[in-house]
């Protein structure tokens, strides 16, 4: 470990054993902190160490206000912290250097040293939560009795409307009260159940029960019953089926005649038995919860209360309130999301000192100069917007956004250039090995045109008269032999090399940087937060620009990437066209395949994307060589195919998108994963199998590889037997062309916390938001920054439950990634 948390933990016990007073340091422990802290976080090189003092607020804290409660919770806490995050950089000095991704996650524990019974005790302490079925919960995320308070119905049954018999009809839910007259046990369709004859002043209906024996002798002569439920016609006469009962007593209904919620089950939990629970656990603790938003922002959104949100959300009294309840909770996961997001950008740029560069080169100007093309406004808009963050102390943190074929990759590599021009190193990172060689060939293309290209290898080549040195431009992927990966290495620790592509396994198998100024990852959706954290760990401070081609609501972009600046290439480079979008019955396979040949004997080429195949990559890729087997020997034995799928070695990859680009093939078969994300101006079709199974990003970003040269190009959807989202993404993607309003319909499509992988991007669940509620999303993101401009630490004594709901909140969230 490179720093000594001996003086600290010394300070602290003192300071236990003499009962929390403040009187363990001359001057006060907050001072001690403040000094203590400001040298210490300098030295600190492990990002779990830091993200413990983070957790500490311990440059921050305010010690002296705290009740003495607070003060004991505080110390016992911070020792914990401090014995648990030894403990590990002990293992960790045991263990091999290992990498920085997924280390940050999950942080230490707060340690039980609150009460015995509270929120935060596991559900065992629960009467009747026995701990087999505290492990049933267990296994739905749900360890703590505010776990349970937050175990959300996935909807509610409208059991609401109470009937009188006479009244009942078919199909829709209905409520009666009713007595039983009889009720008796018997066979249903070959299986045990139960059959029963109830009635009220307006008339008698017949109730049976598949596999509920038991239930007939519950039912009892003359007791009264609330039945829920759908009813059916059998004979000419009503018959209930199967309905949610309840027996009249003086408590409150639970499973019938309301708002009855419906809980998500994992195998041995029942319906009655959660709901019963859940009842109890919310009367119980519900009113015990801490409301942790400040009253001003209560009043200011006119939220409902934390207690009474829990209880009607789980038990509406009303439809109203059951929305109302859900808005509150959702605002709170934006709110709390936000802070975090904020807090966070906060740290990283006012954190460390990164580089400034100087943005005016002769290198970047003939650069420039040298491509067959003329920049974009957008482009040249975004580009200015890059160079006045990278001469800026602090690092540049930002989200490039842009439609697949707007041009990002000239951008991102006038920006390398720069780096380079700074003596700084440059790392391009791509989501898949493909990509990587792809960008790799981009890359190397550009530049030879403004530099004289030396003798390279496959890997490495080097260009002169660009820069003021010989710049050198490596691939670094897993394909390459081990000897040479190892010399690349060294090269690129030695600071040999200036531009490194690969794919994120760069910074994740701790490849060692000379001096790394700049970091480019290609595709947002699959780099996180906790990836970013550990680029930044990566030393130096390197610039980080994230680019994507998913295109993201700007509101959505602020919430979910708040860390990052944000800069759009909202325009294509001029001729681009609208590719025509079809989505076909089954029947028209054999005509889309017609069409597909018309195609290529008029000089196109055709992509198609076989069937998703959900098992596993394997299958995936014999799945498609079966599909192309079909394909060249059935359908289109004259033409020239290719085959492209995850497991083939890398090599075979790049020989069959070599033969593509050059035109030696008709048609590419692929499998969705390799995302084909190509550059093939002549190719212009794309025929998408089971297209109702990809997402509409997705579908977009096939439909984009097409569509980049002269001619008129055609997207084909085919479907086998699409659900109703299928259908509407189907219909959506048929209509609109641009990238922005198909995110927005996107939005709507999905649930809460669904969209494009928030939970692969390290980021909290979240279950009540609802990403498409922009309303929401902005009085949320506007609250937070208010907030956050008064009280940046939340070190105010009223926002101190809000500072710990945070913590949790972002806790929970490492936890996933
Ligand atoms: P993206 O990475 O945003 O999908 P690329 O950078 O791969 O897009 O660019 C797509 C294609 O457009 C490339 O062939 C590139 O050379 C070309 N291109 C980029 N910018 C322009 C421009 N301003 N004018 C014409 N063509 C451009
Ligand atoms: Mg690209």
């Amino acid at each position: 470990m490179s720093i000594n948390i001996e003086p600290l933990r010394k300070i602290l016990e003192l300071e236990h054993k003499k009962g929390y007073v403040d009187s363990a340091v001359i001057g006060g422990l907050d001072r001690f902190l403040r000094n203590w802290a400001g040298q210490a976080t300098e030295s600190i090189t492990s990002p779990q160490l830091l993200s413990c003092f983070y957790k500490l607020h311990l440059v921050n804290l305010n010690y002296a206000s705290l009740t003495k409660q607070q003060r004991k919770e505080w110390v016992n806490n911070a020792l914990h912290l401090l014995a648990e995050t030894e403990r590990r950089e002990e293992e960790k000095g045991k263990a091999k250097p290992t990498p920085l991704v997924g280390k940050l996650s999950p942080g230490p524990r707060r340690p039980s040293v609150v009460a015995k019974q509270s929120i935060d005790s596991p559900i065992t302490i629960i009467r009747g939560i026995s701990s087999s079925l505290a492990a049933k919960f267990n296994r739905l995320g749900v360890k703590t009795v505010r776990d349970l308070l937050y175990f959300f119905p996935h909807r509610h049954l409208d059991y609401s409307q109470t009937k009188s018999i006479s009244q009942l009809s078919e199909r829709e839910d209905q409520t009666i009260i009713a007595n039983v007259w009889q009720a008796q046990e018997t066979m249903l369709g070959g299986r045990r159940g139960t059959e029963a004859i109830v009635g009220d002043e307006t008339g008698n209906v017949r109730v049976v029960w598949f596999n509920q024996p038991y239930l007939a002798k519950k039912l009892t002569t003359n007791t009264r019953v609330v039945l829920s439920g759908k009813v059916s016609l059998f004979g000419g006469r009503h018959v209930f089926e199967s309905p949610e009962w309840e027996l009249i007593e003086d408590r409150e209904l639970i499973h019938t005649g309301r708002l009855v919620p419906l809980y998500p089950l994992t195998q041995g939990l029942r319906p009655r038995q959660v709901r019963k629970l859940m009842k109890a656990v919310i009367d119980q603790w519900a009113g015990q919860l801490e409301d942790f938003l400040p009253h001003e922002v209560k009043r200011h959104c006119n939220l409902l209360e934390l207690p009474q949100a829990i209880s009607q959300a789980h038990y509406p009294e009303a439809e109203e309130i059951k929305d109302r309840a859900r808005v509150r909770l959702a605002f709170d996961e934006l709110f709390i999301l936000q802070l975090g997001v904020l807090s966070k950008k906060r740290d990283w740029q006012e954190g460390q000192p990164g580089s400034p560069f100087t943005a005016e080169t002769s290198g970047l100007d003939a650069f420039l100069k040298s491509l067959p093309f003329q920049l974009t406004p957008a482009q040249q808009r975004v580009l200015e917007e890059l160079l006045t963050d990278l001469q800026k102390p602090r690092p540049m943190s930002r989200l490039l956004q842009g439609e697949v074929g707007s041009g990002k990759t000239v951008v991102a590599t006038s920006a390398l250039l720069v780096a380079a021009a700074n003596g700084y190193q440059g790392a391009f990172m791509a989501p898949t090995e493909i990509l990587a060689e792809q960008h790799f060939a981009t890359i190397c293309q550009l530049l030879s045109r403004a530099g004289h290209q030396e003798d390279g290898e496959d890997y490495l080549h080097t260009y002169s008269g660009l820069l003021s040195h010989p710049l050198t431009v490596a691939l670094l992927i897993g394909d390459i032999s081990q000897v040479k990966k190892q010399e690349l290495q060294q090269r690129i620790l030695d600071g040999d090399i200036d531009i490194v592509i690969g794919t994120h396994a760069l910074i994740q198998k701790g490849v060692e940087f000379h001096r790394l100024g700049l970091a480019v990852v290609d595709e947002q959706h699959r780099f996180g937060v906790t990836q970013r954290s550990a680029l930044r760990q990566k030393g130096g401070n390197p610039h980080i620009l994230v680019m994507t081609a998913t295109p993201i609501p700007r509101t959505l972009a602020l919430t979910l990437y708040g860390d990052l600046d944000l800069s759009v290439i909202d325009q294509l480079p001029p001729g681009r066209q609208i590719v025509k979008t079809k989505w076909l019955k089954p029947g028209q396979r054999d005509s889309a395949y017609a069409f597909l040949r018309r195609q290529v004997a008029s000089g196109g080429q055709a992509f198609i994307i076989c069937p998703f195949v959900e098992e596993s990559e394997i299958i995936e890729a014999k799945a498609a060589v079966a599909e192309y087997q079909r394909l060249s020997q059935e359908v289109f034995p004259d033409l020239r195919l290719g085959l492209l799928h995850g497991r083939m070695p890398a090599v075979e990859k790049d020989k069959v998108m070599h033969r593509f680009r050059s035109g030696e093939l008709d048609i590419l078969v692929s499998t969705p994963v390799v995302e084909v994300g190509i550059d093939v101006p002549n190719a212009t079709v794309m025929l998408v199998e089971s297209a109702d199974r990809f997402g509409l990003s997705q579908l977009h970003q096939f439909r984009g590889r097409v569509g980049r040269g002269q001619e008129q190009s055609y997207c084909m959807l085919l479907a086998q037997n699409p659900s109703e989202v299928g259908r509407q993404r189907l219909d959506i993607i048929e209509r609109i062309q641009d990238g922005f309003q198909l995110a927005e319909e996107d939005l709507k499509l999905r649930g809460p916390g669904e969209f494009f992988g928030t939970r692969q991007s390290g980021l909290p669940d979240l279950r009540m938001a609802k990403l498409s509620d922009v309303a929401l999303l902005e009085m949320a993101r506007s609250e937070a920054i208010r907030l956050f401009e008064k009280d940046p630490g939340l070190d105010k004594p009223e926002h101190r439950p809000l500072a710990r709901e945070l913590a949790r909140f972002w806790q929970k969230g490492a936890e996933w990634s």
